[in-house]
């Protein structure tokens, strides 16, 4: 058991704040004690791999990922030096055996010409070549329609890409132009979706956004039309997260983001999604709503290897942050001048609240990923937490799989860092941060 705290005290103070989500570190600074030389992806031969491509036409205000405007073939072709040289030292260095998910994301990965993308395939390719794939192996390969070709759609689909994903956000004029973003036409996009249906891909993502200052109800319903014209077969809400950004939130409230979510999970029933309350991700069939790196991240916990500028990767042994992580800068810095990685060799606590936070996107996590993290029993370890939360309603146990509730779904954040080791929450206690 951990040392006694105040739970309901700590709830409380957490509860309406929205830095609370499912971002963790709280700070990135928070991990400074426990920089490390190690290597934490150590006999780790069953994972998932990630593909992190930083470019993007234009930048939107509310982006908080690394992201740089594309600029040159020659930017183009340095990166993908640089992602080759990642791929090649790891696979010189470590065994792989079974290969999880493989997911390629960004910024806009679409956004390299057919040639890069190519080449980035190729790259692809040295990391699936001799090893096992889990069952329900999918890769999933981020776009947006602005920079998507009838040619690029056959190589997307021509390379082993089973799930393709985008975003609409707000499907809203006026309120994307102010966060620097270009809205694609509806025709524009269902004839891509054709197109890529035509060439074999078998799930189409949309993400959707709530959560922005001034975002209206009505701009909720605009958003569900075209969700119901475009027919995706898997759909991500987002809330927004303003720790990363520096966008005015004095409007937002815990409240007013319930209220949202809870509009567009019942719009999202009714054009024959599932999902829990309390799920990011919507699906029209009986799967989870997302590719099978995430799949696995949220709930059993595998290791995963970021490959790219910013990407992070994590195992039982800890985190890292490829270098240039929350750069944001518009231009991409000198490659040359990029070092590798920083590392955190992390103690149990701490993997288990980075791991309760990602998982949080499912609106559950599996007390025996936390139990193996551990050591120990979670159920113990954590038992004022479950205590309060149970007791509240906030979450439920089932099977060793814990639920947030509807009830506590409005204080999901505030949940996960109850979670959030000792360290991290005396921290917090002490403010002043941000
Ligand atoms: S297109 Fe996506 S990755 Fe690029 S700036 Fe906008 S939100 Fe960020």
């Amino acid at each position: 058991m951990r040392a006694l705290y105040d739970v309901y005290k700590f709830f409380s103070l957490t509860q309406n704040d929205l830095f609370c989500n499912t971002s963790y570190p709280y700070h990135p600074y928070f991990f400074k004690e426990y920089v490390s030389k190690d290597d934490i992806m150590r006999n780790v031969e069953h994972l998932s791999f990630y593909f992190h491509i930083p470019f993007c036409k234009t930048l939107c205000k509310f982006c908080e990922y690394t992201r740089f405007l594309i600029e040159n073939h020659n930017t183009e072709q340095q990166y993908l030096d640089l992602l080759e040289e990642q791929v090649v030292s790891y696979l010189s260095t470590h065994k792989i055996k079974k290969i999880y998910g493989l997911d390629i994301g960004g910024g806009t990965p679409s956004c390299l010409s057919e040639k890069g993308l190519q080449r980035l395939f190729s790259i692809k390719d040295l990391v699936t070549q001799d090893v096992f794939f889990v069952e329900d192996f999918d890769s999933s390969f981020e776009f947006n329609y602005e920079t998507i070709t009838d040619e690029k759609i056959s190589l997307i689909a021509g390379n082993g890409i089973s799930r393709i994903s985008t975003g609409i956000q707000v499907y809203d004029n006026m309120m994307m132009k102010k966060h620097n973003r270009r809205m694609s036409k509806i025709e524009e996009m269902a004839k891509a979706n054709e197109t890529f249906r035509k060439e074999g891909i078998k799930k189409i993502n949309l993400d959707i956004m709530y959560g922005f200052s001034k975002q209206t109800d009505k701009m909720l319903e605009q958003t569900l039309e075209v969700i119901k014209i475009l027919n995706p077969d898997h759909v991500t809400v987002y809330e927004m997260r303003y720790n990363m950004n520096h966008l005015a939130h004095h409007s937002i409230t815990r409240e007013s983001l319930y209220h949202q979510y809870e509009y567009l999970y019942y719009g999202l029933l009714e054009l024959n999604y599932q999902a829990r309350f309390g799920q990011n991700t919507f699906s029209k069939y009986d799967d989870e709503g997302v590719s099978s790196y995430l799949r696995y991240r949220m709930k059993k916990g595998i290791p995963y290897k970021g490959f790219g500028i910013s990407a992070q990767s994590m195992s039982c042994n800890g985190i890292t942050y490829n270098s240039l992580k929350s750069n944001k800068s518009s231009t991409m810095p000198d490659i040359r001048k990029i070092k590798e990685e920083d590392i955190y060799s992390l103690p149990p606590e701490e993997v288990v609240a980075k791991y309760i936070s990602i998982a949080l996107y499912n609106g559950s996590f599996d007390c025996e990923v936390v139990d193996n993290i551990l050591g120990c029993d979670s159920t113990k370890y954590y038992h004022q937490e479950f205590a309060f939360l149970l007791e509240q309603e906030y979450i439920e146990l089932v099977n060793k799989v814990v639920f947030v509730t509807k009830k506590g779904f409005k204080y999901y954040g505030a949940i996960a860092s109850l979670f959030w080791s000792s360290s991290h929450q005396n921290k917090y206690l002490r403010g002043g941060i941000r």
